[in-house]
């Protein structure tokens, strides 16, 4: 962890150079990159482009002040997760309350003292990298590593409601492994866990839009949701999904329909509106699964709608 501050990038707004120079001797010697910038607006840009993973950010600037600066850093979704320690001056109170009020996590008074401005970035880095490793953690399932049921059930929201909005097509696919349980019968739980982890990473390889997502939605059961997709590009690429995990060649001595590990795939697709929910969706797809799985599995089968 120690190491890893010499990527550490920190942003220093501020329109008093010799500040700024200040600052640069203080973190440079612990191998921190430094970026600066002479006032709000060049701060802001500098943030978007170059991703800091610190700001520290003067409160007195002519133009915008960095109140204004911070406030527009904290609405914009790239910049949004910046932490930011204002700058003011000692005994300060109001802009020290004004600063945490607008998105500051702390403040250093001025005139900044190296050791205090070191400690009170290298808290705040490390308190940024744990915030990172718990959100990556609360979302990612832990065997497939791919997303889990939480962000599924995040995203799904999500995205339905975008659908709505703007009137698009939203379609899902469950997916289930075959005869899972005569597989871990036979070859034993570790090699179970093997092949969810195979056929996990193949299911996320196999979708190729950006808004596209896979997640494990539980035990052998994994599902995609795939924004502004109508049917047959939904149904195409469930087949591409059981394609490329039957190609995985994965041993199913005891399987009843193949001797490889197959997939049953349910797809359903909806235009989203106000007086249905995602669970009406999902609904339709665990429908259409169940009739694959009933038609003989290692197939895709598509919901019919009664709205259709
Ligand atoms: P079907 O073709 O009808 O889907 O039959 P199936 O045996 O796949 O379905 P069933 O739901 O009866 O069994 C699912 C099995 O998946 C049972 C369970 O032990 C196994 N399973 C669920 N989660 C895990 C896991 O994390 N690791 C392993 N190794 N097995 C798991
Ligand atoms: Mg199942
Ligand atoms: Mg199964």
């Amino acid at each position: 962890m120690e190491n890893d501050k010499e990527n550490d990038i920190v942003l220093v707004v501020d329109d008093d150079s010799t500040n700024i120079k200040v600052i640069i001797d203080a973190l440079k010697q612990e191998g921190f990159t430094i970026i600066s910038a002479r006032n709000g607006e060049m701060g802001i840009k500098r943030a978007m482009f170059s991703k800091p993973d610190l700001i520290l950010l003067d409160v007195m600037m002519p133009d915008m002040n960095g109140f204004e600066t911070c406030y527009r850093l904290k609405s914009e979704p790239s910049t949004r997760n910046i932490p930011i320690l204002f700058m003011t001056a000692l005994n300060d109170e109001d802009s020290k309350v004004k600063g945490f009020n607008s998105g500051g996590v702390d403040y250093i008074t001025k005139p900044v003292g190296h050791r205090e401005l070191l400690a009170r970035v290298k808290t705040h880095l490390s308190l940024k990298r744990k915030q990172e490793l718990l959100e990556r953690l609360v979302a990612i399932d832990g065997l497939t590593e791919i997303p889990n049921r939480r962000q599924f059930d995040t995203v799904i929201e999500k995205e339905w409601r975008r659908a709505q909005r703007a009137t698009e097509s939203l379609s899902l696919i469950l997916i289930d492994i075959d005869y899972f349980k005569k597989f871990n019968d036979y070859y034993g739980h570790v090699s179970g866990d093997e092949c969810l982890r195979r056929v996990a990473q193949t299911l996320a390889r196999s979708v190729k839009r950006a808004s596209d997502f896979v997640a494990r939605y539980g035990g052998e059961e994994f599902t995609a949701i795939l924004p502004n997709t109508s049917r047959y590009p939904a149904v195409n690429i469930a087949e591409r999904m059981r394609k490329n995990v039957e190609s995985l060649q994965i041993s199913h001595a005891v399987s009843p329909v193949s001797d490889f590990v197959t997939l049953s795939l349910g797809v359903a697709t909806v235009i989203p509106r106000h007086d249905i929910s995602p669970n009406h969706l999902i609904e339709l797809a665990d429908n259409a699964l169940y009739e694959a799985k009933d038609s003989g599995r290692n197939q895709v089968k598509y919901a019919i709608d009664g709205d259709e």
